[in-house]
């Protein structure tokens, strides 16, 4: 049955992946961005999906727009948390500013985006909370404490909400990507990424964006009802958890 769906960070990279697998699923989705209009504007020309740009930072734009997309889609029954930053230094050359931009972003998003659909979700007793976290929030990444400790609370808030939501019919589940061949793995250095990082993934490459999308659309489905709090780890076999 086609639900609505909302992805932040939804025009490119993983979300733009989720978006076009949830569509393809039989969803009607509309995607989310911070600013990059150029993109999102190709992507909704590509895929005929409604592109909306908000900051997740923001919870007052969060609410604006899921009530926009509620007006012109209807309820929002699946929502998933993707949009990310990344602001990285070694903790002793961190800035308060690079602290702060990466939990907004990346662990406050979650409660400015999911807050808003809640009550809905809860009196409809239906809903999909799908949050994209990452490896670094399960084992920790020098030069990330601001991301690691963003994405690991992503994975408490997933938990906890998980036990408010299911009687509610609420499911969600956090997804733990490893490394996704996407810009802001790109952005990494080549050496880096080629010497340091790919030799540690036992599968011996990056991950595929379409490789995370397919676990949302999983998740999302209406048969998934049984699988809640769960963390989902595609890393590759790089940690085991
Ligand atoms: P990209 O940098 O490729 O894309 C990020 C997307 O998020 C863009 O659409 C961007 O919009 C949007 N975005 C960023 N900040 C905001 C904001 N404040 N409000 C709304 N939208 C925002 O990221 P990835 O696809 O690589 O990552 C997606 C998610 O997956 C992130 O949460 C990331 O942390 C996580 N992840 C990624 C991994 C990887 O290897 N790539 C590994 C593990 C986790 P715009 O285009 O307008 O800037």
């Amino acid at each position: 049955m086609g639900r609505v769906a909302v992805v932040t960070g939804g025009t490119r990279g993983i979300g733009a992946a989720i978006a076009k697998a949830l569509k393809a699923a039989g969803h009607t989705v509309a995607a989310n961005y911070a600013g990059n209009d150029e993109v999102a504007n190709a992507f909704a020309a590509e895929t005929g999906i409604k592109v909306f740009k908000w900051d997740v930072s923001d919870y007052e734009a969060c609410k604006a727009g899921l009530a926009q997309v509620e007006a012109e889609l209807g309820p929002v029954e699946i929502l998933v948390n993707n949009a990310g930053i990344t602001r990285d230094a070694m903790f002793h050359k961190m800035t308060v500013d690079q602290w702060k931009a990466v939990i907004d972003t990346n662990l406050s998003g979650l409660f400015n985006m999911t807050h808003p659909v809640w009550p809905g979700m809860r009196d409809r007793k239906f809903g999909r909370i799908i949050n994209i976290s990452s490896i670094n929030g399960q084992k920790g990444q020098a030069g990330q404490a601001n991301y690691s400790a963003a994405k690991a609370g992503d994975i408490g808030f997933t938990k906890a909400l998980a036990q408010e939501g299911a009687r509610a019919g609420i499911t969600v589940n956090v997804i733990t990507p490893g490394y996704i061949g996407t810009e802001m793995v790109r952005a990494i250095d080549e050496k880096v990424l080629n010497e340091r990082i790919i030799p540690q993934i036992p599968v011996g490459r990056l991950g595929e964006p379409e490789e995370i999308a397919r676990c949302v659309v999983f998740l999302a489905a209406d048969d998934a009802g049984f699988i809640t709090g769960s963390t989902l780890s595609a890393n590759g076999g790089q940690y085991l958890t």
